[in-house]
């Protein structure tokens, strides 16, 4: 059994559906956290296609809690409340304007929000927050301070989705 559980794993990223199914049905619950990023990066549509049944509404439930920390991150500079301008100790010059993106030393961060906007663009991107934040780069470090509140929010939120495992 623990060679079986060995050739899993080795296999696990050609054929991620199938050996999950068999690492749930036999209780193998650390192969299904293995699995989890590898199905994260496929579409939902064809994750439930192949899937067993009896994962899939664990897996929707999972899939959808990542959805809304990407619809979370996505909208983050356009809340005033908590917008990397405001949390970054920045007062933009006309307040409540998710649209104006100016800190305090006067670099405007449009271009730094709609490169990591573009590049945020499903749940697998939340998976590679390191690439999605180095896309774009300012020698400022005013910017980069509020960019990195944003990439920090984002990661708060993803380390309090409860994993796959509580579900499956
Ligand atoms: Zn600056």
């Amino acid at each position: 059994m623990v060679i079986c559980r060995v050739q899993m794993q080795k296999f696990l990223p050609q054929h991620v559906q199938e050996i999950v199914g068999y690492a749930v049905k036999h209780g193998y619950k650390d192969i299904v956290a293995d699995a989890a990023p590898l199905l994260l990066a496929m579409p939902l549509e064809e994750t439930v296609a192949r899937l067993p049944v009896n994962i899939v509404a664990p897996w929707a439930l999972y899939y959808g809690a990542w959805n809304r920390v990407l619809r979370s991150a996505r909208s983050f500079p356009l809340q005033p409340r908590i917008s990397i301008l405001r949390s970054g100790g920045h007062v933009p010059d006309v307040p409540d304007s998710g649209r104006n993106n100016q800190v305090s030393c006067g670099c405007n961060v449009n271009k730094q929000i709609c490169d990591i906007l573009m590049a945020l663009h499903d749940v697998d991107s939340l998976q590679n927050l390191a690439t999605v934040f180095t896309l774009t780069t300012t020698r400022c470090k005013n910017v980069t301070s509020s960019l990195n509140k944003w990439r920090q929010a984002i990661e708060t939120e993803i380390g309090n989705i409860k994993p796959s495992i509580t579900y499956l």
